[in-house]
């Protein structure tokens, strides 16, 4: 079979060239990463659990009218997206306080923010992806007043749909992480919802027991991330059909 090309690989995805022009393969692999990739393992199952999260997620987006670059899933590991620029930053929404604005602020991880905070950190590994203001967003030309509105609105809907959809299963939005993805329609340019959705890049407690349910399981040394994983899709009710082979094998008298 001929090989796709490959365009580039990420730490927990990698993109192929899809079948037409204009779209990705987004293939989820099962490596995690923390700490600016200073933490690494192979989590098996992770790419399978992230890929029908991701889907759920931006498919439920799609469906209120927010849009994102979400097309198809393919299979188990792999889904179709349009293709779109994405704009170099992480957009983070945060309705508790937890990880770096505990840090930074001294505020206790857990407590409940007044509003929801919307932070940009500039992607950039290698300086460990600063946060930024719309200052520096506006001079260095990342992106334009306009498109900071879009961003706003469009982070502030997907709080809204994920907040909702996490408590309706016992689940807590505690923060998230998207990016923003240009779409060129002929000369006219649409911002979607693009790279993943998945308990990797948000934060997620169950209301009654506080237990965790992230990628800081992992981050953490909290116990099994796919059983954390596993857990958030049991509850959507979006577990794959083949679910991730348990740990060990059990003997069978
Ligand atoms: N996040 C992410 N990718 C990053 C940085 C953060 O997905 O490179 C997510 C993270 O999982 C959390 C939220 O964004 O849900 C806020 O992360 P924070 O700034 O607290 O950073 P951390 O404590 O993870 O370093």
């Amino acid at each position: 079979m001929a090989r796709r090309k490959k365009i580039y690989e990420g730490k927990a995805k990698t993109l192929f060239e899809g079948p037409e022009p204009g779209t990705i393969v987004q293939y989820f692999k099962d490596d995690a990463t923390a700490f600016n990739a200073e933490k690494r393992d192979v989590i098996e199952g992770k790419g399978v659990l992230n890929n029908i999260l991701s889907e759920f997620f931006m498919q439920g987006l799609g469906q209120i009218g927010v849009p994102t670059h979400f097309l198809k899933r393919l299979n188990m590991r792999e889904q179709l997206v349009r293709s779109c620029e994405i704009i170099p930053l992480e957009v983070i929404v945060r309705n508790y306080a937890a990880g770096s604005i505990s840090k930074r602020l001294g505020i206790d991880e857990g407590t409940q923010l007044p509003r929801p905070i919307v932070e940009y950190c500039y992607k950039d590994d290698a300086l460990g992806d600063p946060l930024v203001t719309e200052e520096h967003i506006a001079a260095f030309g990342w992106a334009s007043q306009q498109d900071m509105d879009d961003i706003l609105s469009l982070a502030l809907r997907v709080n809204d749909f994920l907040s909702g959809v996490m408590l309706a299963v016992g689940i807590r939005l505690v923060d998230f992480k998207i990016e923003i993805g240009r779409v060129y329609d002929g000369d006219f340019q649409r911002l979607v919802v693009a790279d993943e959705i998945s308990p990797d890049s948000c934060r997620l407690w169950d209301i009654e027991t506080g237990r965790k349910l992230d990628k800081d399981v992992f981050r953490r040394d909290l116990g099994s991330l796919t059983d954390a994983y596993t857990e958030v899709a049991r509850r959507l009710g979006v577990m794959p059909n083949n679910p991730p082979a348990p740990g060990k094998p059990t003997l069978v008298n």
